[in-house]
């Protein structure tokens, strides 16, 4: 392959929380990167997912969602860095649910206006539509809102449709190098992917009762030859907090730490020690000098 014909680009996968982005990115990359949950804002962090392909190499970006709710430290950042990769990529996925548009999605849609590059409309969880022909007003309606370069319905939960929405980007990829080696799946360390595997389990143990300001930090990650040991704390804000997450004789605590290591175990393809602690940070989410701390850059 004579690299001058190669094609590779940045592609942003934004929407509000929920839409299904982080499923999405999963399922372009034919593997778990990105941690999804029923409950909002799971995405704290930018994660890029690479998928290289003979001719052709996609980054994909998944962007914490762009919300307009509390306006504490976390998610001011968070919008932040929402905000600040769309200037940066070559191709936006605009990720929508079927059949539903709120003041979030809204706000979205302001701030894709003065967006340069092409914007692909996604239209996800198709699968919750009984009716396909009420879809498609639907897509008239947003069409006529914003001069989107493709627009396509996909489920990234079924993995419907994802085919033809690769197709579509690998359309619009501009002419450049490889940007990462083709082994590469992504630029986030065993480390930082361990941490979110650990929020993650929290989050699916824990539904509605965990904060979503809770942090895993990874103190300590020994890679030795036959077995990786991690150290892992997670905060969160109150003595409550702790102990709802530690359970009944540890027993929520455990659950938690064997199935996230059952899961880094696979992710590293090597056994796992994992040891979690838990500790309590007051008002940690609205304070910048502790979010740097935990790595959130606030500039
Ligand atoms: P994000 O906040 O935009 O990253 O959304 P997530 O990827 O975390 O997904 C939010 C929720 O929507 C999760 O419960 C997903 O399982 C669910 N979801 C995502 N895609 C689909 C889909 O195509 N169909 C259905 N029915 N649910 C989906
Ligand atoms: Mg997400």
């Amino acid at each position: 392959m004579n690299v001058s014909d190669f094609h590779s680009g940045y592609v942003a996968i934004a929407g509000r929380p929920n839409v299904g982005k982080s499923t999405l990115l999963n399922h372009l990359l034919g593997q778990k990167l990105s941690i999804t949950s029923r409950k909002p804002q799971t995405t704290r962090h930018q994660i890029l997912g690479v998928k290289s392909e003979a001719a052709s190499q996609v980054v994909y970006v998944d962007t914490p969602g762009i919300h307009n709710r509390r306006a504490t430290a976390i998610n001011r950042y968070m919008n932040r860095a929402a905000s600040s990769v769309l200037n940066d990529v070559d191709i936006v996925l605009f990720v929508v649910q079927a059949m539903q548009w709120t003041d979030e999605d809204e706000a979205v849609l302001t701030r894709l206006q003065s967006v340069d590059a092409p914007v692909l409309l996604v239209i996800n969880k198709i699968d919750r539509v009984s009716d396909k022909n009420t879809l498609l007003p639907y897509i008239e309606e947003l069409s006529a809102r914003y001069r989107f370069a493709a627009v396509t319905p996909v489920s990234a939960l079924h993995a419907e449709n994802i085919d033809r929405l690769e197709a579509v980007v690998a359309g619009l990829l501009p002419l450049n190098p490889p940007f990462f080696p083709e082994d590469q799946v992504t630029d986030r360390s065993v480390r930082f992917l361990a941490a979110e595997i650990i929020r993650e389990k929290l989050i699916r143990e824990l539904g509605q009762e965990l904060p979503y300001t809770s942090t895993v930090e990874i103190e300590k990650f020994e890679e030795n030859e036959d077995i990786t040991r991690i150290f892992a704390t997670i905060y969160v804000e109150s003595q409550g907090q702790k102990a709802i997450i530690i359970g009944s004789r540890g027993s929520r605590l455990k659950s938690i730490g064997s199935k996230a290591r059952a899961d880094i175990e696979t992710l590293i393809d090597g056994k796992v020690y994992l040891q979690l602690w838990v500790k309590v940070r007051e008002g940690w989410s609205n304070d910048e000098q502790a979010l740097r701390s935990l790595g959130y850059s606030t500039e």
